[in-house]
């Protein structure tokens, strides 16, 4: 054990489960610059969010303020007694996390996969709130799950809004965590072993069709499932997911971009920005990816012919079978599902967990042709993701024979 840890203790269905917070790499200091880059961003209330929705902030939380704090006064945070002490932060942060991840796993017994589950969060200093959270998956086995944590995400997740309005927002925890908790068990199910073996292959037929780019049309591939099921996982305790249709077009345009980025730089940002996880809108890999597990969802619904319901504007549909789908995907920017039962979610988890890349795009297409969404309407495909590809190496192709010319050479082709 190390010098400084907070434990929160509870049994799960019988399993041990076990929260450890360790502040051995998080001092008073980091904790204080923490609060004041905490105080900076909260401040700026015209802050647009480019990271999107994950970002908490006060002044558009539904935490309701009750008392005598004005909700655009935040001068009140610059008060010394107004700072929640080192104590209080690390105390309330096992104590709330502890009970927010014990909830998740007692509706979501499955993220067990052995006989205890400890989780282990190294509180660490992250600047720039660059990231909140960073799994250590080489350490992982099913009884630990380690991580490191953003002090600042504790600190505005927990901490502030327990001191400043005694109340704390269990659902941006639970949300935050569940889609953490759904890659551990994905991990130690197995279910990414696949990915990881592929990736090396990629990157060495990346580099040999000195194409960058075909290395990230590969990865979003993969995260489609990879980040879209636990962000779908997530959702679906919210209720009402949302397919965007406009978002899905983005991406695709997106894709379109990427395949002529030849150099590692420029696909490197183009992904990271546009697609990968600092999209967190819409267009990005993580919703895309949900769209295309809802769409499951959607197809064991009418497979099992239990209902569900859909909303466009002020319209709603009920049932199992919506013939006019495709037109609604067609002619709309947002269309809302909801009303799940319970065994489709757990049917389409069934299918969903264990399909990763290329077999994830089938069953989604398999969903498609059952409910009827024509090709223009769909995330993705195999045949469009080969045609990407195929795009991708012969622009890859064309470039070099530029580069070798300029160069005094000749290409033989
Ligand atoms: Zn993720």
């Amino acid at each position: 054990m190390g010098e400084d840890e907070l434990v929160y203790a509870d049994q799960i269905d019988g399993k041990k489960f076990r929260l450890v917070l360790i502040f051995d790499n998080y001092s008073e200091r980091d904790y204080k610059n923490d609060f004041q880059e905490f105080v900076d961003y909260q401040k700026k209330l015209s802050l647009t969010g480019e990271k999107g929705e994950t970002d908490f902030r006060f002044w558009e939380n539904k935490i309701s303020l009750t008392t005598d704090v004005d909700k655009k006064d935040f001068k009140f945070w610059e008060i010394k007694e107004f700072v929640p002490p080192f104590d209080f932060f690390k105390k309330k942060s096992v104590d709330y996390l502890g009970k927010a991840v014990a909830s998740i796993l007692r509706a979501n017994p499955k993220i067990i996969v052995s006989d205890e589950l400890n989780l282990e969060i190294k509180v660490i200093r992250i600047k720039e709130r660059s990231y909140y959270i960073e799994s250590h998956d080489d350490l992982m086995t099913p009884e630990y799950a380690c991580y490191s944590g953003a002090g600042i995400w504790f600190m505005q997740a927990i901490a502030a809004p327990l001191f400043y309005f005694n109340r704390v927002d269990f659902s941006y925890i639970t949300r935050f965590f569940l889609h953490e908790l759904q890659h551990f068990a994905d991990n130690m199910k197995g279910y990414l072993q696949f990915d990881s073996k592929y990736a090396d292959k990629i990157k060495r037929f990346s580099k040999k069709k000195s194409a960058y780019c075909l290395n990230y049309l590969y990865t979003t591939i993969f995260n489609l499932r990879e980040e879209g099921y636990p962000d779908f996982v997530m959702r679906k305790e919210v209720g009402k997911m949302e397919i965007n249709m406009e978002g899905v077009r983005e991406y695709n345009r997106n894709l379109e971009l990427l395949i002529k980025l030849r150099l590692k730089k420029d696909a490197e940002e183009l992904f990271e920005k546009k697609i990968g996880w600092e999209n967190m809108t819409a267009s990005g890999e993580y919703a895309c990816g949900r769209v295309m597990c809802l769409t499951i969802a959607m197809y064991v619904a009418k497979i099992k012919l239990k209902p569900c319901k859909i909303s466009v504007g002020k319209e709603v549909f009920s049932g199992h079978d919506f013939p006019e789908l495709d037109k609604i995907m067609s002619t709309n920017k947002i269309i809302y599902v909801s009303d799940f039962s319970n065994d489709v979610l757990q049917n389409a988890a069934a299918l969903i967990e264990p399909s990763l890349g290329f077999h994830f795009i089938k069953l989604y297409e398999e969903a498609c042709n059952y409910l009827g969404i024509s090709e223009k309407n769909r995330v993705m495909t195999r045949d469009r993701f080969v045609f990407l590809q195929r795009k991708a190496m012969d622009f890859a192709a064309k470039e070099r024979a530029k580069r070798l010319k300029k160069s005094g050479f000749v290409n033989l082709g």
